[in-house]
């Protein structure tokens, strides 16, 4: 049972600055945008932290920096079938922390469209 509704939420963990990929996530990226395994590394990925991860752009209303593969008028993925295994699986079954705190600043501010800003140290 998900006590969460990503589809009532603008994206936040999509702003996440590590969003780690392994070489399956390369792969499946690649077949994705029909492009050489290497070709996907080059465009999509960075290296650093210790992981592979995928490369954000700026200028997120909310966020700052966000996923590319983020569309940010609609606040959803772009690449759905193609995304990587961390996204997948986050944040699992159960609950969504930032979506928790969402929605209690909702109620708390009787906005439905308020969005709660957190900034990355990135
Ligand atoms: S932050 Fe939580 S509720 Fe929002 S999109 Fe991500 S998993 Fe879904
Ligand atoms: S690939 Fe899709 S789900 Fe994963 S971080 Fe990027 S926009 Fe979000």
């Amino acid at each position: 049972m998900a006590y969460y509704n990503c589809l009532k939420c603008p994206g936040y963990c999509c702003s996440y600055p590590v969003i780690a990929l392994n070489k399956r996530d390369v792969e499946r990226l690649a077949k994705y945008f029909k492009v050489t395994f290497n070709t996907a590394k080059k465009r999509y990925t960075r290296e650093g932290h210790g992981h592979k991860y995928l490369m954000r752009r700026k200028g997120d209303k909310h966020y700052g920096r966000i996923c590319q593969f983020f569309d940010t008028k609609e606040r959803r993925c772009t690449i759905y079938h193609g995304r990587p295994r961390a996204c997948r699986e986050y944040p699992g079954n159960g609950r969504c922390g930032y979506y928790d705190f969402l929605m209690h600043e909702r109620r708390c501010q009787n906005d439905d469209t308020f969005v709660a800003i957190t900034n990355h140290k990135d």
